[in-house]
């Protein structure tokens, strides 16, 4: 019985042009205020409090969309409910 934690939070980053934001996906519960990440979808990003704009602006990545739910549905297959 391993409880390994597989949390994960979404937050708005900028791209490296700083014009437009994604929503990507981070490992943890959620953000504790660090500047940088690797992002689920396996990019470096610089993080910042995002504003309640910046979170209804940017769309959500697909790539971490994609490999979140290739993770649940795998996790879901092998251990299954009770
Ligand atoms: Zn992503």
């Amino acid at each position: 019985m391993e409880t390994t934690e597989r949390w994960h939070y979404w937050l708005p980053v900028p791209e490296r042009t700083g014009f437009k934001w994604h929503r990507h996906a981070f490992r943890g519960r959620n953000w504790d205020g660090r500047s940088a990440d690797t992002s689920v979808c396996g990019r470096p990003c610089a993080m910042a409090k995002p504003s309640e704009l910046d979170w209804f602006q940017a769309p959500t990545c697909p790539d971490c969309t994609e490999t979140l739910l290739a993770e649940l549905s795998g996790a879901e297959s092998s251990e299954g409910e009770q």
